[in-house]
């Protein structure tokens, strides 16, 4: 079993940016800048945008976090949402979800200009998608993407299960891995909450994908011998042992599936990681589309 190793794999894309970054400096020309609003946040949310700061620093772009109330209103922050968007320090920014309940994420969603949504996620940059043309396509599944390229898995003519098909994870994914592109060309299966035979469809994946949100949910049991699997769910559930109180698991049992398959993503270290190289990989291509 190949474990598809998203730490390291992000670690090395990091380093090319860092590269790219070094020449755009050298050549006089603008250092990216991303910029990450977060309203309220709970650790997680918190953790997540820590580290895609950090990340910032890493590949040597500039970063602004911008941390508002919980209880501010949908037009303060539609307000700043419009500042970032007038702003030509900033080359991209992210509103990192999930949001207060009070606030209305798809009117967020399209607050954010297209020619600086590194996240992916506003509709014309989602229909550009869809139509194969170039764009910022979503961290998440881009990130994904990225990891079967760098391992050599072959996609094209294979059967893709994407179980989950939110905005911005299951969807896209299932789009690009349908999409003429490498990797892409597959055949791909989207499956929910109402699909019927699940596990019987899910056995028959040579390419599984998880983003159900839910804990150890993919079983050795749905799991085709010699299949690829890719977890992108992130859960935290208590553990005394650790100092934090928790660890992170996944959408996948991942002790018993790693026996069955021929590649398989970790939690932590896997997908995470290449969510924030595929920003990264965003924001630098925000300065190259200007
Ligand atoms: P989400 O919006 O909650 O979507 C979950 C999807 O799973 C929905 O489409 C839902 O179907 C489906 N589902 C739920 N229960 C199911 C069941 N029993 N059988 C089949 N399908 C079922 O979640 P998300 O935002 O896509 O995130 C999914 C997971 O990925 C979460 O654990 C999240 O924390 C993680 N995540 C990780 C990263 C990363 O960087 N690694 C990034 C984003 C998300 P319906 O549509 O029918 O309700």
């Amino acid at each position: 079993m190949v474990l598809l190793d998203g730490k390291k794999t992000a670690q090395d894309i990091q380093l090319e940016i860092a590269e790219k970054v070094k020449c755009l400096k050298a050549d006089g020309k603008k250092t990216p800048h991303l910029a990450a609003i977060l309203v309220g946040g709970d650790g997680a949310s918190l953790t997540y945008v820590n580290a895609k700061v950090k990340a910032c620093e890493k590949v040597g772009f500039e970063s602004t976090l911008v941390h508002i109330d919980a209880t501010t209103s949908e037009e303060d922050l539609l307000n700043k949402i419009d500042e970032l968007n007038n702003d030509d320090a900033i080359d991209g920014f992210i509103v990192q979800l999930p949001l207060p309940k009070h606030i209305d994420e798809a009117k967020v969603t399209l607050a954010v200009s297209p020619r600086k949504d590194v996240d992916g996620f506003h509709p014309e940059n989602i229909g550009k998608m869809c139509l194969n043309l170039p764009t910022f396509l979503p961290a998440t599944p881009n990130g994904v993407l990225e990891m079967l390229k760098r391992y050599n898995i072959e996609t094209s003519g294979k059967h893709c299960v994407v179980i989950g098909r939110s905005h911005i994870v299951g969807s896209p994914m299932s789009i690009l891995m349908a999409r003429n592109g490498n990797p892409g060309n597959a055949t791909v299966t989207l499956t929910h909450s109402r699909t019927s035979n699940l596990k019987e469809i899910c056995a028959t994946a040579d390419i599984l994908i998880a983003a159900v949100g839910r804990p150890l949910f993919v079983t050795a049991d749905m799991v085709k011998e010699g299949a690829v699997v890719v977890d992108v769910g992130i859960h935290r559930v208590e553990d005394s042992s650790k100092k934090s109180g928790f660890k992170l698991i996944g959408d996948v049992d991942f002790a018993n599936v790693s026996e069955k398959c021929s590649h398989i993503s970790p939690v932590p270290g896997g997908v995470g990681p290449m969510t924030i190289a595929s920003l990264m990989m965003n924001t630098l291509s925000a300065i190259e589309l200007k």
